[in-house]
């Protein structure tokens, strides 16, 4: 379905992003990966699957390193036909406690690092007029929680910047839509759970409590099904769907 197609997935190293940069690949995406920490790793569940692929190193919290990114990506691939703005990172504390640098991390990766990749990407979307953005918001991107300030903000600003650059692209053959996941168990949650571990909870209770706060179903969304319902974005059938934020998130934000 997408062979022919180039597919930059950032924070792709790990949990969610390299779900859906090996359910691209599988689409026969050529795949650019991106983040840190276990770069092999990654490399090696893209091996097999018949597709290029490549791995560039950008700090997305760096304005000047994503220009890199993307020209790199221009010169290696012939641009970037499917952008995942997917990187992002968490911090947990209450507004008046939460520490100045942590805040302006978390905007820099979760926030800006979206507007930085899409502007770059989209002159050579439009030269084929042809193109999909797809952000991995959250449900924290339609509703708040407690002690999450910059991240929900931040979220909530993806999915703002989201609808905006759909309308932009309204009448072009480049779409731009957010997925808003509920919990999905990565590094990114198994942090969170390790917390509440640490003030005594078993394992099994702290995934419980975690999940039963917030997730109705009471079960993890995985990597495999953001994967696939990014593939149904990049598809023909998709083409009207625009500015969306489509929660995949076990019935979360029903409530
Ligand atoms: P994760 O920690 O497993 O992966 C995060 C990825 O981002 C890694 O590849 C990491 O190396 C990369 N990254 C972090 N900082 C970076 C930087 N400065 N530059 C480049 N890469 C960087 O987390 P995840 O749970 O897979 O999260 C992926 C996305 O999904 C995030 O945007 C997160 O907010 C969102 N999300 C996660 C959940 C969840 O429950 N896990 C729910 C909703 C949304």
């Amino acid at each position: 379905m997408l062979k022919g197609k180039t597919a930059l997935v950032t924070g792709s190293t790990s949990g969610i992003g390299l779900g859906i940069a090996i359910a691209l690949a599988k689409q026969g995406a050529a795949i650019i990966l991106n983040g840190f920490g276990d770069v092999d790793g990654a490399k090696a569940q893209l091996d097999g699957l018949g597709v290029r692929y490549g791995y560039h190193p950008a700090d997305l919290s760096s304005a000047g390193q994503i220009e890199e990114m993307m020209a790199w990506a221009r010169a290696e691939f012939g641009g970037v036909d499917i952008l995942v703005n997917n990187a992002g990172i968490q911090y947990v504390a209450p507004v008046d406690e939460f520490p100045v640098d942590k805040w302006n991390a978390i905007l820099a990766i979760n926030l800006s690092a979206v507007f930085h990749t899409t502007r770059l990407a989209l002159p050579g979307m439009k030269a084929k007029n042809w193109g999909r953005i797809i952000n991995i918001a959250s449900v924290h991107g339609l509703v708040a929680s407690k002690n999450k300030a910059a991240y929900v903000a931040a979220k909530h600003g993806v999915v703002g910047f989201t609808k905006t650059t759909a309308l932009e692209l309204a009448q072009t053959g480049i779409t731009s839509n957010a997925l808003c996941p509920g919990w999905v168990l990565t590094p990114l949650v198994q942090q969170q759970i390790d917390a509440r571990i640490a003030k005594g909870e078993s394992p099994d209770a702290a995934r419980d409590s975690l999940l039963g706060e917030k997730q109705p179903s009471g079960a993890f969304v995985t990597p495999e099904q953001l994967g696939s319902l990014t593939c149904f974005l990049c598809s023909d059938a998709a083409e009207q769907v625009r500015g969306a934020a489509w929660n995949m998130d076990g019935g979360w934000v029903a409530q």
